[in-house]
């Protein structure tokens, strides 16, 4: 039953942990799949913002630069290479446009020859042949066409615009707009929310290669990143030797860092733009998730064993409960009752416990294995032996169901008789089997017994003899009869009267009774007539003792009754007669004694 119990709490345990580590790899896993989707979404919002930034500065600025020409003087002057006038003319714009962006850093007009007319940021240097230097200038010179990318020049890296500049269909120059890289991390962080830093491969980087204060991650070098996220990058550097994807954990925080490739006006790869997104530990996230995920199945666990524990002491109190009762019935009946399987006492009541003298179960089977230890072997088969023919008490009560069972028990020199009765009683495939004990020794003294002279009456008689003769045959043992019966006795009765002629039987049954061994059994044939079963007892032997008997009888002082004498007949069983001819041949015999003068013994 507790084997049970464990085993159902080890079952049901087996079940929460593996229910719950199926729910905490789902998670796992639907956590993983939703942390790429928010990456990839991330991805898309900065790549979209970048290129729309993109896109619109090159139209807004090719609109102002087309603005710039329109207005009056400015195309006579750049027609002239007029440095100061255009100067003059520009600069109130130049003002304007740098207060409504403060990252437009450049603003250069090209002379078709290559030479550079003006420079807005840096009015005192210009003549010289910016076209041999910066390969946009010269594209839009060799083809007259718009150009916009990421290009190095004096100022630094910077996104250009170049328009080319038309007066009356001919082509005398452009004019060049450059947005320093914050521009673009600035809108990133506008509109998608990331932090986002400009990166140049130093490849790309030619004749000028002026970066204020670099931070090299593998050939790119970070491009006027805050002071505020200079460390970060830093350590970024140390823990990733290439520019690529990736988690860093900074000041107790994680951070997804990811990396959006770009390229100049020619598409050939120029730097990235690295965004970073602050994002949960996701190995401390799936470190917290299991220690979650144990305490919540150590809870479970713990809740069900308890559980279990409750709903077992609740069915172990209600069997114990069936079992007092079934206690208390066995209890109720006045005779000795076990339950016994056969091998094993399971149980017995309290009178059975009282009979044997002890407390109760537990004290009786310290001592015995089987109740069948205390049979005692009686005088006829009846009688319960712990095994029979190499079969158990039990074994051998079941297969003679019609026959009178009977244990004769023997405590402090009392002996009882009990009739044995056995049910048997099947549950689940287990057998059980109920005996009880019926004390029958006052029954058995009744029926067996004579009541006058208190040995054995006929009855017995017949039951001992029919055992008797088996045995013997069986053991091949001779068994010897005796037929005695009292001379006279009719005078006896008639001289003295019936109370004295009874005086005289028992006095007589009480002298023979006396006399004999253990194992002879003398009983009351009738009126003054008497047997005497002689087991394992030759003729002769038996002989002696007819004439022992008769000496005593002879000598006996029978008070009021005085002189009795007896006439006895002995015959041995012979092996091909039977128990009835044995008997009549011992009657013959006893006839021939009292013909032959009475008071002697023929054999
Ligand atoms: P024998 O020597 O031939 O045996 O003569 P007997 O008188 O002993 O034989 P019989 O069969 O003629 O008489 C038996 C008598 O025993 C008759 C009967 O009254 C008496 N008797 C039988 N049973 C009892 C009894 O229980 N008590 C008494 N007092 N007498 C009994
Ligand atoms: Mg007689
Ligand atoms: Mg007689």
């Amino acid at each position: 039953m507790k084997n049970i119990k464990l085993k159902i709490i080890l079952f049901l345990s087996l079940v929460i942990v593996s229910v719950s580590v199926i729910i905490t790899t789902y998670n796992l896993y639907y956590e993983k799949q939703e942390n790429q989707r928010r990456m990839s979404e991330a991805y898309d919002h900065v790549y979209r913002t970048y290129n729309e930034t993109l896109q619109d500065s090159i139209r807004f600025y090719s609109s102002r630069a087309q603005a710039n020409l329109r207005s009056p003087g400015v195309m006579e002057a750049f027609r002239a290479k007029d440095h100061d006038t255009l100067h003059r003319l520009v600069t109130p714009r130049w003002e304007v446009m740098q207060k409504e962006n403060p990252w437009l850093v450049v603003l250069q007009f090209h002379n078709g020859d290559g030479s550079s007319l003006l420079r807005m940021h840096q009015p005192d240097v210009y003549g010289d042949k910016i076209a041999s230097q910066r390969s946009m200038v010269a594209y839009v010179h060799k083809t007259a066409q718009q150009v916009a990318g990421f290009e190095e020049g004096r100022q630094g890296l910077a996104f250009r615009i170049l328009i080319p500049a038309f007066d009356q269909g001919v082509y005398v120059g452009s004019v060049e707009f450059g947005i320093a890289a914050p521009y673009f991390t600035d809108k990133i962080y506008r509109f998608a929310g990331y932090n986002s830093f400009f990166f140049v491969n130093k490849n790309a980087l030619g004749t000028f290669g002026r970066v204020a204060q670099p931070i090299s991650v593998d050939n790119h070098i970070g491009m006027d990143i805050p002071s505020e996220f200079r460390p970060f990058i830093k350590q970024y550097a140390l823990e990733h030797p290439k520019l690529e994807n990736g988690v860093l954990s900074y000041r107790n925080q994680m951070y997804e860092v990811n990396i959006l490739n770009t390229n100049d006006y020619q598409n050939k790869p120029i730097g990235a733009i690295m965004f970073i997104r602050s994002t949960n530990d996701f190995n401390a996230h799936i470190r917290h998730l299991l220690v979650a995920s144990a305490l919540i199945v150590l809870v479970l666990i713990v809740i069900m064993s308890i559980g279990i524990d409750r709903i077992y002491t609740y069915i172990t109190e209600k069997m114990s409960f069936q079992k007092r009762y079934a206690q208390m019935i066995l209890d109720s009946v006045p005779s000795p009752v076990i339950v016994t399987n056969g091998v094993e006492l399971i149980a017995a009541n309290n009178s059975f416990l009282g009979y044997l003298q002890y407390d109760n179960l537990e004290a009786f089977k310290k001592e015995h294995l089987c109740v069948c230890e205390y049979f005692e072997s009686g005088d006829t088969d009846e009688y319960l032996m712990p095994t029979r023919n190499d079969k158990l008490w039990t074994e051998y009560m079941i297969e003679h169901p019609l026959k009178i069972h009977k244990a004769k028990i023997t405590i402090n020199n009392v002996t009882t008789t009990f009739e044995a009765r056995l049910s048997v009683l099947k549950v689940n495939e287990e057998t059980r089997y109920v005996v009880l004990f019926n004390d029958i020794s006052m029954m058995q003294i009744q029926t067996m017994n004579d009541p006058l002279t208190q040995i054995p009456n006929r009855l017995h008689f017949t039951m001992v003899y029919r055992h008797l003769i088996s045995m013997a045959r069986r053991a091949e043992k001779p068994l010897t009869i005796l037929f005695f019966d009292i001379d006279h006795f009719k005078g006896v009765n008639d001289r003295y009267g019936h109370l004295i002629g009874d005086k005289v039987l028992k006095q007589v049954s009480k002298l023979v009774s006396q006399r004999i061994r253990k194992s002879d059994i003398v009983a009351r044939w009738g009126g003054e007539e008497f047997i005497l079963l002689l087991p394992d007892t030759e003729i002769e032997e038996a002989t002696r003792v007819a004439q022992m008997l008769r000496k005593t009888i002879d000598e006996e002082d029978f008070e009021e009754a005085g002189h009795i004498t007896c006439s006895f007949g002995v015959a041995t069983l012979e092996s091909d007669e039977d128990g009835e001819h044995l008997l009549s041949r011992a009657d013959e015999l006893l006839y021939e004694a009292k013909s032959n003068g009475r008071n002697r013994v023929i054999s």
